[in-house]
C-alpha cells in the first residue's frame, strides 16, 4: 500500500513530483503508511540522484498535510517514551535526508499545512503556496501541550531568530495565511491558483539548476549565524533577563509545561549545531508527549471538540436543520449580543423589545461592534452594512410571524417570561423552536406553561456573547430529541460551541462556577491573604481569580442565588449549611460593597488606573493564616471537579465532552487540565487517585471536599461515565 501514499513521477527534465495522497484517509498524516512511503521515496531519490534535477513535494488532498497522528501521540506513556523518541528521530532523519539530497526540493503547498505539515515544508529549500486567505499555516502544537518536534523549533529558530520564532509561531501557535506567512519569511513565493503551483515549482527548479546553493540550507553552510543572535551573543544576552516576564505576559499565566519546553528547546538548540539541536528538540517532545498535560489537552482540544463538531452530542435520526430568521425577545445586554452573533453568521434577526427605541438601542450595540471591526480593518464597510441590514428592530410581536426559531432574553422574571412566550406562541408557526436564555429558572418549570413543551429548550449564552464561544443547551424534562438536535444546529450555525446538559439549579456551568467563587470567599474568611488567594488561581491557569469574579458576578446576585437554593432546599425538607464564605459575602453587602457594577466590592475601582484589592479585606479578615500554595490551587480545582461529579451523579451531565468543553470555554477551568472530567480521570493514580486526594483535602479543609458515595464507587470501578459521547 505504501507506494500509493507518495506518487513518484519524473518528467523528461529530471524533475520528480512527489504527490502525497494517503489512500486510507481524507488527509495526509504522519502515520505508518506515510513513514514507510517516505522511506521508500527517499531511498529512490538517493538512488536516482544523478538523473534528478529537483523535487516538487505536493499533495492530492484538500490540505497539504494534516500533521502528527494524535491518537499515537496521546498514547505515549513514560514506559513507551524510549520507543517514541526513536520513532520521532526516524521521521526527522527522513526529512534531513531530503534536505541534504543535494538537489533543490520545493514544497508546493496547495492547502493547510499545520504542525507536522508545516515541518515537512520547512525541510524543503523553497516554499510556494497558493495565495488563498483561507489556507492556514502554523505550528499549533502548544495548544495541545506539545511542541513542534518534527524539526519545527530547530528550523524556525534558524530561519527567523529565536524571538521571532517564539513569539506568535511557536509559543502561541498562531495560524497565518500564506500572504502573512510570506511577510514573516516562512513562505518564499505565492501563486494565484492551485493549478499554477507545480508549474511554478518546476520553473524555480529550472532557474536554479546551475545554482548549487539552491539545494543547501543556510544552517548547513559553515559559519551560519542565527538571525538576532543567541544567548552567547552580547546583544541577545542583554535582552535575556526580560524573557521570563515576556513569556508570562504572552501566556497570561497559564502554567502549561509546553511553552517552557519550547523555549528551552529554542534557546538550548540555538547554541549547538543543527543535528544536536534537533535531538534536544526530540527529547523535549518526548517528555511532553509522555506527560499528563498533553494527554489531557489532546483529549479536550482535539477529541472532545471533534465529538462536538461531528455531531456526537446530537440525538440520532433527526435531519440537519438551518434557520433563515430568528426572533430574539429582549434587546438588552444578552439579546443584543445574540443578535450580533446571529447576524454575523448570516442569519436574519427580528430583535424585539417593549419599545422600538429599546430594540433600536439593541441594534446599536451591533453598530458599535461593527464600527470597531471596520476601524481595525477586519471588515469592510460594505460587509458591516450587510450584517446590520439583517437586524430588524421591532416592538410588535406580529413581526415574529415568519421566524424559524425564537430566543428569549427578557428580564429574569418567571411571570414575564410566561407572558412573553404566550404572546409569541400565538404568532409563530406551530413547529418553531422555543428557546430561553434564562440563567437560573428551571427549564422544566418554564416549559410547563407552553402548549408544546417538547419544543421548548434552554439556550444559555455567556456574556459578552460576541466573545464567548460556548452555549449551554439545557433539556427540560419534556424537551424532545428533535428540539435538542435543532438547538445544536442553531448554535453551530451561529458558530458557537454547543454542549448539552440536563435541567437543575444553575444547570451545569453556573452550578460549578459558584463553587469556585465561594471557595475564594471561604479562604478569605479563613484569614488567608487576599492577594495570595488571587495569585494561586491565576497561576493555576484560571483566566480570572475568584475574588475578581465574585465582583463581576456581583455579591448580591450570589446572595440571591444562594437564597433561592435555600428556599428550594427548605421546600424539600432539608437545610443548606451556611459557611464562613457566605457570611463574609453578607457582611460585604452590608458594608455596601456589592461588586464591580456597584463601584466597590472585593476590589476598589478607581476612576483612573486598574482595580485594586480593597485594603480593608486584609485588615478585617486577614489573620496571616497560611495555606500551602498548592493546596489552595487544589482547593479551587477540586471544589469545581467535585461539583462536576455531582452533576453526573444527578444526571445534569451525561457525557464527559460537555463537562470538559463547558468547563474550559464557559467557566475558565484551566485548559491544560483538559477540563473537569479529564482532570478527575487523568489525575495521578486515575479517578481513585483523585478521590484519595479529595479525602485528604476534606480531612484538612472541610467536608465539602468529601467525595460522595457515588463517586467513591465510580473510582473503585475506574470509570466516571458509562457511555461517553
Ligand atoms: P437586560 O436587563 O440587559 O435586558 C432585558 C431586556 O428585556 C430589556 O431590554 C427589556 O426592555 C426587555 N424586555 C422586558 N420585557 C420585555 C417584553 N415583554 N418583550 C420584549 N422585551 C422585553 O438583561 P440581560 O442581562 O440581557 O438578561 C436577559 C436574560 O438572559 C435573563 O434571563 C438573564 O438571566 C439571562 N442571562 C444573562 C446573562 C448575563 O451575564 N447578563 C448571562 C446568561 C443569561
Amino acid at each position: 500500500m505504501s507506494e500509493n501514499m507518495i506518487r513518484y513521477e519524473r518528467d523528461d527534465e529530471g524533475i520528480v513530483t512527489l504527490t502525497m495522497d494517503d489512500p486510507n484517509a481524507g488527509a495526509n498524516t504522519m502515520n505508518d503508511t506515510y513513514k514507510a512511503a517516505m522511506d521508500e521515496t527517499i531511498n529512490r531519490l538517493e538512488a536516482e540522484r544523478e538523473e534528478i534535477t529537483g523535487v516538487v513535494l505536493t499533495s492530492a488532498k484538500k490540505t497539504f498535510f494534516a500533521g502528527g497522528n494524535l491518537t499515537d501521540l496521546q498514547s505515549v506513556t513514560p514506559e513507551t517514551a524510549g520507543e517514541f523518541f526513536e520513532e520521532i528521530e526516524g521521521i526527522k532523519a527522513q526529512l534531513r535526508r531530503l534536505e541534504q539530497l543535494g538537489k533543490p526540493v520545493v514544497a508546493a503547498i496547495n492547502g493547510a499545512a499545520l504542525g507536522g505539515g508545516l515541518e515537512i515544508a520547512l525541510a524543503t529549500h523553497h516554499r510556494i503556496a497558493v495565495d488563498d486567505p483561507k489556507i492556514k499555516l502554523g505550528l499549533p502544537e502548544v495548544s495541545l501541550g506539545l511542541l513542534p518536534g518534527g524539526g519545527g523549533v530547530t528550523r524556525l529558530v534558524r530561519m527567523l531568530g529565536i524571538q521571532e520564532a517564539l513569539m506568535g509561531w511557536l509559543l502561541q501557535g498562531q495560524q497565518r495565511n500564506p500572504a502573512a506567512a510570506q511577510e514573516k519569511g516562512v513562505i518564499d513565493q505565492l501563486v494565484g491558483t492551485r493549478e499554477e503551483l507545480v508549474p511554478a515549482a518546476k520553473a524555480w527548479i529550472r532557474e536554479h539548476a546551475d545554482d548549487e546553493t539552491a539545494a543547501v540550507k543556510p544552517w548547513d553552510v559553515k559559519g551560519h549565524k542565527i538571525p538576532g543572535g543567541t544567548p552567547s551573543t552580547p546583544r541577545f544576552a542583554a535582552n535575556l533577563p526580560a524573557f521570563p516576564a515576556n513569556l508570562r505576559k504572552t501566556l497570561k499565566g497559564a502554567p502549561t509545561k509546553s511553552p517552557r519546553a519550547i523555549m528551552s528547546a529554542a534557546v538550548e538548540g540555538s547554541q549547538v549545531d543543527f543535528d544536536t539541536a534537533s535531538r534536544i528538540e526530540s527529547r523535549y517532545i518526548t517528555e511532553l508527549a509522555a506527560g499528563r498535560e498533553s494527554t489531557a489537552m489532546i483529549q479536550a482540544f482535539f477529541f472532545d471538540m471533534q465529538a462536538i463538531n461531528s455531531g456526537r452530542l446530537r440525538p440520532e435520526g433527526v435531519e440537519k436543520s438551518t434557520v433563515g430568521t430568528v426572533g430574539i425577545l429582549g434587546a438588552g445586554m444578552m439579546g443584543a449580543g445574540i443578535a450580533y452573533s446571529a447576524a454575523t453568521a448570516g442569519i436574519d434577526v427580528v430583535l424585539k423589545d417593549v419599545s422600538l427605541e429599546g430594540a433600536q438601542k439593541g441594534k446599536g450595540y451591533s453598530e458599535k461592534l461593527l464600527a470597531k471591526q471596520v476601524e481595525k480593518g477586519r471588515k469592510t464597510q460594505a460587509q458591516a452594512d450587510e450584517i446590520l441590514d439583517r437586524i430588524t428592530p421591532s416592538a410588535d410581536a406580529q413581526d415574529l410571524a415568519g421566524v424559524d426559531a425564537v430566543i428569549e432574553a427578557v428580564f429574569e422574571d418567571y411571570d414575564l417570561k410566561k407572558t412573553v412566550f404566550s404572546e409569541v406562541e400565538a404568532v409563530v408557526a406551530p413547529d418553531v423552536l422555543l428557546c430561553s436564555n434564562t440563567s437560573t429558572l428551571p427549564i422544566t418549570s418554564l416549559q410547563e406553561f407552553t402548549s408544546r413543551p417538547k419544543d421548548f429548550i434552554g439556550l444559555h449564552f455567556f456574556s459578552p456573547v460576541d466573545k464567548m464561544k460556548l452555549v449551554e443547551i439545557i433539556r427540560g424534562e419534556q424537551t424532545s430529541d428533535e428540539a435538542t438536535a435543532r438547538a445544536i444546529d442553531i448554535v453551530q450555525q451561529i458558530r458557537k460551541i454547543p454542549i448539552v446538559v440536563g435541567d437543575g439549579r444553575g444547570f451545569y456551568t453556573s452550578r460549578v462556577f459558584g463553587t469556585l467563587i465561594l471557595e475564594g470567599a471561604t479562604a478569605l474568611a479563613e484569614g488567608v491573604d487576599p492577594q495570595f488567594i488571587e495569585r494561586a488561581a491565576t497561576q493555576a491557569g484560571f483566566p480570572a481569580p475568584p475574588l475578581a469574579m465574585l465582583d463581576e458576578v456581583s455579591l448580591t446576585l450570589t446572595q440571591h442565588i444562594r437564597a433561592e437554593a435555600e428556599k428550594a432546599a427548605a421546600a424539600e425538607g432539608t437545610t443548606l449549611t451556611r459557611g464562613p464564605g457566605e457570611e463574609l459575602i453578607d457582611t460585604m453587602v452590608e458594608l455596601g460593597r456589592k461588586g464591580r457594577a456597584a463601584g466597590a466590592g472585593m476590589y476598589d475601582y478607581p476612576a483612573e488606573g486598574p482595580k485594586v484589592l480593597w485594603p480593608q479585606l486584609r485588615e478585617r479578615w486577614g489573620t496571616g493564616a497560611e495555606v500551602p500554595f498548592e493546596d489552595l490551587q487544589d482547593r479551587y480545582l477540586f471544589i469545581m471537579a467535585l461539583e462536576t461529579a455531582g452533576c453526573f451523579e444527578d444526571g445534569v451531565l451525561t457525557d464527559a465532552v460537555s463537562a470538559n468543553i463547558g468547563g474550559i470555554f464557559g467557566i475558565g477551568f484551566p485548559p491544560h487540565t483538559g477540563g473537569p472530567a479529564t482532570f478527575m480521570t487523568n489525575y495521578e493514580g486515575g479517578l481513585a487517585g483523585f478521590v484519595a486526594r479529595a479525602n485528604e483535602l476534606a480531612d484538612t479543609y472541610g467536608e465539602r471536599f468529601r467525595p460522595s458515595a457515588w463517586l467513591t464507587e465510580r473510582a473503585a470501578k475506574g470509570t466516571l461515565v458509562d457511555v461517553s459521547a
